[in-house]
C-alpha cells in the first residue's frame, strides 16, 4: 500500500479541504459519506418550491487562511455575502459590519464546490475501521471496502472514535482519552413552508441565542429559496430535553414559540413541516490543537469542527491543519 493514499471519512468542510490539499498534493484520495449528498452540517434541503438551510446557516471569517479560501469561493460563485448583521431577539436590527456569508444557492453549494474533481462516494456508511498490511481499511454498510495507507476521521468526534475501535486496531490510551473530552450540543431544526408572507425581519434572520429558540431565519430572505421558507433551531437545552419527542408535538411547539418571537400566527400560515434532529451541532468542548494525530505509521488523523476553533472556519481550518500533517508524515 503506497503511504501517499489516503481514505477520508466524511465529506463535509473539514474532509473536503483536506482531500484536497492531499489530492493536489499528488495522493490517491477516496472519500466516503454516508450522506445522499456532500456538506454535513453544512445542509440544504430542497422541496419542490422552496429550500432550506437547515443546519450551519452562515459563517465569519476570523483568520488570513479562511478568507483567503472564502475569497475563491466568492470567485467561484459558490459563495455570496447575505449581511453584516441580523435582528436580535427584541427585533432590532444588529449591523455590527462583519460579513456573513453564505453559499450561493444555500450552503451546500461550497462543499458541491470543494467536491468537484475529488472521488467523493456518497451514500457510503462506514461501518469498520481495520489496520491492514502498511494502511488502513474501512468498509461500509454497503459491502463495499477502501484501503489507503492513512486514515482520516472527520465525522463528529463520538461517531469517529466509535468507527476508530470498530475494528481490530487499540487506539493509544492518551488520544482516547482526548477524543472522549470533545462534545457537542443537540439541535432541532424545524422546516417550515409558508403561505404568504414572512415575518421575518430584514435581512431574514433573529439571531436570539439564547431558549427556548436560539435562530429564526427565512431563506428567501436569504436568496435561496422562491417561497418564504423558516428554519428555525431550537436552544441546546430545548433540543435535550425534546430530543426524542414525537416530530408532531416537537413541531407545533416550535412553530408556537417561533410565532410568539415574531408576532406571528405561524401555525395557520404554514403549509409544510419537516423536522431534523442534529446529534451533534454545536461543540461546548473542544480539542486545542487544530486536529488530533492517533497514529504516525500508519498514519491515522481525526479533525473537523471538534478541535482548534468552531464553526465552520474552525472545521475548515482542521482539515488543512489535518493534510498539512499527513503531508508533513512521509516528507
Ligand atoms: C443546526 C446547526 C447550526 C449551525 N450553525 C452554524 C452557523 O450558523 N455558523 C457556523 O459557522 N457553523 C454552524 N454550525 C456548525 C457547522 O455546521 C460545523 O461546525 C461544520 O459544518 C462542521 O464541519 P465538519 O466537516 O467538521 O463536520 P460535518 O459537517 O459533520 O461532516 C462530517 C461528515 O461525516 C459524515 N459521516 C459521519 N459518520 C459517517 C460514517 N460512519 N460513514 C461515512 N460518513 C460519515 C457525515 O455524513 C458528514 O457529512 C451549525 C451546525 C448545526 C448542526
Amino acid at each position: 500500500m503506497p503511504n501517499d493514499s489516503c481514505v477520508v471519512v466524511g465529506a463535509g468542510i473539514s474532509g473536503l479541504l483536506a482531500a484536497r490539499e492531499l489530492t493536489e498534493a499528488g495522493w490517491r484520495v477516496t472519500v466516503l459519506d454516508k450522506g445522499r449528498g456532500v456538506g454535513g452540517r453544512m445542509a440544504t434541503r430542497r422541496t419542490g418550491v422552496a429550500a432550506f438551510d437547515h443546519g450551519a446557516q452562515f459563517f465569519t471569517v476570523r483568520g488570513e487562511r479562511f478568507e483567503d479560501l472564502v475569497d475563491g469561493w466568492l470567485q467561484a460563485g459558490a459563495a455570496a455575502e447575505w449581511s453584516r448583521g441580523f435582528a436580535d431577539a427584541e427585533g432590532n436590527a444588529n449591523p455590527d459590519g462583519h460579513p456573513r456569508y453564505r453559499g450561493s444557492e444555500g450552503m451546500t453549494s461550497i462543499p458541491k464546490h470543494l467536491a468537484d474533481g475529488l472521488d467523493v462516494r456518497t451514500g457510503e456508511r462506514v461501518v469498520s475501521v481495520d489496520r491492514t498490511g502498511n494502511g488502513w481499511t474501512v468498509a461500509c454498510e454497503s459491502g463495499e471496502s477502501v484501503s489507503g495507507g492513512a486514515l482520516l476521521l472527520t465525522a463528529p468526534v463520538p461517531q469517529s472514535l466509535a468507527l476508530a475501535e470498530s475494528g481490530n486496531y487499540a487506539l493509544p490510551e492518551g488520544a482516547r482519552r482526548q477524543l472522549e473530552g470533545i462534545s457537542y450540543d443537540p439541535c432541532l431544526a424545524l422546516m417550515a413552508l409558508l403561505d404568504g408572507s414572512s415575518p421575518v425581519p430584514h435581512p431574514g434572520g433573529v439571531q436570539i441565542k439564547g431558549e427556548p429558540l436560539d435562530w429564526i431565519g427565512d431563506n428567501a430572505m436569504k436568496g435561496i429559496s422562491d417561497r418564504p421558507a423558516l428554519t428555525i433551531h431550537a436552544g441546546p437545552q430545548w433540543s435535550r430535553a425534546h430530543y426524542d419527542d414525537h416530530e408532531t408535538d416537537v413541531t407545533r411547539a416550535l412553530l408556537d414559540l417561533a410565532g410568539g418571537q415574531l408576532g406571528a400566527d405561524l401555525v395557520s400560515s404554514v403549509v409544510e413541516t419537516s423536522l431534523a434532529r442534529w446529534r451533534y451541532s454545536w461543540v461546548t468542548s473542544s480539542h486545542e490543537e487544530a486536529c488530533l494525530m492517533a497514529s504516525e505509521e500508519p498514519p491515522l488523523v481525526f479533525c473537523g469542527d471538534g478541535f482548534g476553533q468552531p464553526k465552520v472556519e474552525g472545521a475548515a481550518l482542521s482539515g488543512l491543519a489535518a493534510a498539512d500533517g499527513l503531508l508533513g508524515c512521509v516528507t
